[in-house]
């Protein structure tokens, strides 16, 4: 373990083009939980699909009933250490920007500036008809959501639900940015879905360092080919 910090340490100090794709595992810290986890909201709601979000008014109500649960850990939530060596690393010019599975804004918080958010934010609340952005703290603070102000459709919160394919357009940006890195620093991801388990394997084919910072044992990324589904881990 030592010997691969070490490792990672002298690999980032001869760095120039340094990118970090994070994932649940830095925002634990955080006291945000990973929802996918035992216990995580998602295991105590049954997942809510997009499709059926938008069909049916039954799934809004439960999506949002899991939402406010959800919301409850983000609303606390500040960013911690390793939030805040990502942005300062950032603001010494030694990291290009962040790419994140996660959606609690907390990068952005810490001062990181560059942040490519694959799942979206939770810091935003839409109408998924018309686009509108909605206070978020109103949103969540009442009992029953409201219509769009503007033209009556469904608010979602701003983040990729299940069954709902990622932003192509986010998701090519973050696959140029793991492109332009000499080294890149996977923190916090089990790598286990697409594209996250992608991300790492773009890097090291365009010729990146590949540092991967985690709790548990990751897949080799060699094993993976380089799919871009749709979100298997929204969050
Ligand atoms: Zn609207």
């Amino acid at each position: 373990m030592s010997r691969g910090l070490d490792t990672a340490r002298r690999l980032l100090a001869a760095s120039r083009r340094a990118v970090a794709f994070t994932g649940a595992g830095v925002s634990t810290a955080s006291g945000i939980p990973d929802f996918r986890s035992p216990g995580g909201v998602w295991t105590r709601h049954a997942p809510v699909m997009y499709a059926d979000f938008l069909a049916s008014e039954e799934a809004r109500r439960r999506y949002w009933r899991a939402r406010r649960e959800m919301y409850a850990d983000f609303r606390g939530a500040r960013p911690n250490a390793a939030h805040r060596a990502l942005a300062e690393l950032e603001a010494r010019g030694r990291l290009q920007g962040v790419v994140t599975q996660n959606i609690d804004g907390l990068h952005q918080e810490a001062g990181s500036t560059r942040v490519i958010e694959l799942h979206g934010t939770n810091r935003r609340v839409a109408c998924v008809a018309c686009g509108r952005d909605h206070d978020v703290a109103a949103v969540y603070d009442s009992d029953d959501e409201a219509p769009c102000c503007g033209c009556g459709g469904p608010l979602k919160a701003a983040t990729i639900s299940f069954g709902q394919a990622l932003d192509p357009d986010v998701l090519e940006a973050a696959f140029a940015l793991a492109r332009s890195a000499d080294l890149l620093i996977v923190a916090g991801s089990s790598l286990v879905v697409q594209p996250a388990a992608a991300l790492p394997v773009a890097a090291a084919a365009a010729g990146a360092d590949v540092v991967i910072v985690n709790r548990d044992a990751t897949p080799d990324p060699g094993k993976h080919g380089s799919a871009r589904g749709a979100a298997e881990d929204a969050s």
